[in-house]
């Protein structure tokens, strides 16, 4: 009977015990750290992708320079026209500082077709496709009631010296800085060829005065009938530069 007692008593004491373990268990201690409820705006890593600055270096290696770039985005405006890759010249002077080629001039209404195998320097070509859209065809439907349709002409870029011989001093031509007209279709079929003034129709000759003194305005040098034998059928013009301060012109 006793130790029914004691063994009960042990249980009770042992039941207290543990449950006062439990409950101390439960109570949360203020020195523990305590979880912080989840974030509701989860971070985000910034997902704008940076691409690394060119060095000057990678872009003069893999594209044309600034001036190049903005000389023809200026030309396709008013021309259709694409840059060329002028092959390394050897044992040659002849060099295009920035080689283009101008297949047709836009017009308000059409266009000018040019030689296929033109080749002229940029800053040539621009100043020519202005020239020629801006003053040459509103002269010719001035003077001769139509438009232009199609320049006749030489290529523009020839490697050769001014006088044809070995030796002498470079033609603007190879440096892709002159054009030679031989002539000009017009829309309503007719064509005007350079020649003497005295040989042409009035009209005409009228067209060929303005044109000559137009292209003045706009090229260093400008050489055709009369000036010389070599241009008695054509029309010279270059932007090379005469003198020491390239402001003087030759218009004969
Ligand atoms: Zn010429």
């Amino acid at each position: 009977m006793f130790i029914q007692i004691h063994l009960i008593t042990w249980v009770i004491a042992l039941a207290l015990f543990l449950s006062v373990q439990s409950a101390n268990a439960a109570q949360v201690s203020p020195n523990l750290p305590i979880p912080t409820s989840r974030p509701t705006e989860i971070y985000k890593p910034n997902t704008e992708v940076k691409t690394p600055a060119k060095s000057n270096r990678d872009t003069a290696s893999s594209s044309p320079s600034t001036a190049t770039n903005a000389c023809l985005a200026e030309l396709q405006k008013i021309s259709n026209s694409k840059s060329i890759i002028q092959p390394t010249p050897k044992d040659t002077e002849c060099t295009i500082p920035n080689p283009v080629s101008i297949l047709s001039i836009k017009l308000q209404n059409g266009q000018i077709a040019l030689p296929a195998d033109m080749l002229n320097d940029c800053k040539f070509a621009l100043e020519f496709s202005r020239w020629l859209a801006d003053v040459a065809n509103p002269l010719a439907e001035q003077h001769l009631g139509s438009s232009i349709k199609k320049l006749n002409s030489g290529t523009g870029f020839t490697c050769r010296r001014r006088n044809n011989l070995p030796t002498g001093k470079l033609s603007e031509h190879a440096f892709g800085n002159a054009i030679d007209i031989v002539g000009l279709t017009l829309s309503n079929g007719d064509r005007f060829l350079v020649n003497d003034p005295a040989t042409m129709e009035p009209s005409y000759a009228r067209f060929f005065s303005a044109l000559r003194k137009t292209a003045c305005g706009y090229f260093t040098t400008v050489l055709g009938p009369g000036s010389n034998a070599a241009h008695a059928t054509h029309l010279h013009l270059d932007l090379g530069i005469h003198g020491r301060t390239g402001n003087y012109r030759i218009c004969e």
